[in-house]
């Protein structure tokens, strides 16, 4: 178990005041965004209800070219040039043309961290009125706030997403120790009537678990049924909701972004790197404003716009995600089969990279002293 390291008792003295920004949520949409800000004097405030790293969100599988454009690499644990896609009437292998690693969560928020120069208190974000944030530990206010929270988009007007009433995915994984070579998804209805079960290795360790695109199944049989069929114990769960449809990327001036704008792909429920993609376009929004380039109407509008000119892919991946299950196994069997031609699989997963291209990253910003960063957990 992780080190509980978030403030508690005495520790926890009261929040207030003002910043130039505020982040809630301390993940990767968040750390991105203020990783942005490193270098442009503005007083940026992070806030987590859990200190950085301490709570993995997820099987932490990436591009690996992401990790390298934002000097992750070190937090990588196993890299994979090939993708196993079992189906109940076959396996096919697919040669990827980029590779996919699989990264340590508390390393890789750490490293992030080390990149900025912003404070960081453990909160509890409870809501907001106007340009303040409340709080278990005060209210705090700033011109600029941003809804990095995860899939609850606790900040917005409406109340956020109520499951399973909502256009939310869930999965579910364990994590025993182990090992395999192969990044593997099972697209088997034993295991999930809509979605797929997955097992992704990290050298010793093994992230084994179910997404179902339908809210209302539960995944926690199946996880432990692949589980046992790859002969593993069901141990150290990790669960949450997935938001597979794309949302607003501002909301009564307050600025969303990972999965609280419901920026995770469907169909493959990718989310980190589009929480990189796009918390670094918004921390450079939010920079310009900062650094008085620009307004914050300005950086609401462009920001927001940004967001829906990806509406179009998102509709497409949300597409796929439907129809993929109503396929008949034969046909998708077929499907997945023709799909594994080197020519095809080069052409798709060029297109699905370029959704969210690492060539967007860019140069990681200036900090702007040489002071340790406030340390994550251990
Ligand atoms: C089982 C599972 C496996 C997955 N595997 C992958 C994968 O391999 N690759 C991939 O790309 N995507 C994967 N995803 C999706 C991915 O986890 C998300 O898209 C990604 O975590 C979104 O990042 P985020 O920063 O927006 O939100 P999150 O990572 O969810 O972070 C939200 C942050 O907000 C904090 N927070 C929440 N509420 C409050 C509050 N009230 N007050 C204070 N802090 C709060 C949380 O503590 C957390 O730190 C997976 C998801 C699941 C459920």
């Amino acid at each position: 178990m992780p080190k509980r390291l978030t403030k508690r008792g005495q520790e926890r003295t009261p929040l207030g005041g003002g910043y130039d920004v505020i982040v809630c949520g301390a993940s990767f949409a968040g750390l991105t965004v203020a990783r942005q800000l490193t270098g442009s004097e503005a007083r940026v405030l992070v806030l987590d209800r859990y200190e950085i790293g301490e709570r993995q969100t997820s099987a932490c599988g990436i591009p690996t070219e992401w990790l390298r454009v934002m000097g992750l690499e070190a937090s990588a644990r196993q890299e994979f040039g090939e993708l196993v896609v079992h189906t109940p009437r076959g396996t096919s292998r697919y040669d990827l043309p980029w590779t996919f690693s699989t990264f340590d969560y508390r390393e890789l928020c750490q490293l992030l961290w080390a990149q900025c120069d912003a404070e960081f208190e453990t909160a509890k974000v409870n809501g907001r009125s106007g340009e303040t944030v409340h709080t278990d530990r005060g209210d705090v206010s700033a011109p600029l706030i941003v809804d990095a929270l995860g899939w609850r988009r606790i900040l917005a007007s409406d109340g956020g997403y109520q499951p399973p009433d909502a256009p939310l995915s869930r999965g579910l994984e364990v994590h025993p120790d182990g090992g395999s070579a192969d990044l593997e998804i099972w697209i088997d209805r034993r295991y999930v009537p809509a979605g797929y079960g997955w097992s992704f290795p990290a050298r010793g360790e093994q992230r084994i678990g179910v997404g179902s695109f339908d809210p209302r199944f539960h995944v926690k049989d199946t996880t432990v049924l692949l589980a046992d069929d790859l002969e593993r114990p069901p141990v150290r769960y990790q669960g949450n909701w997935i938001p597979h449809k794309l949302r607003p990327g501002t909301e009564d001036g307050i600025f969303f972004v990972g999965d609280s704008a419901g920026h995770c792909l469907p169909l493959t429920a990718e989310g980190i790197r589009t929480a990189f993609y796009f918390g670094i376009k918004l921390g450079d929004e939010l920079r310009a404003v900062v650094e008085k380039r620009q307004g914050r109407e300005a950086a609401l509008r462009n920001y927001a716009e940004f967001v829906d000119a990806h509406e179009f892919k998102f509709r497409w991946m949300l597409r796929a995600q439907r129809l993929l299950p109503k396929l008949p196994a034969r046909v998708q069997r077929a499907v997945i089969r023709a799909c594994g031609r080197k020519r095809f699989v080069d052409w798709a997963f060029g297109h699905y990279l370029r959704i969210a291209p690492p060539e967007f990253a860019g140069q990681p910003p200036e900090r702007r002293d040489e002071r340790e960063p406030v340390p994550a957990a251990a």
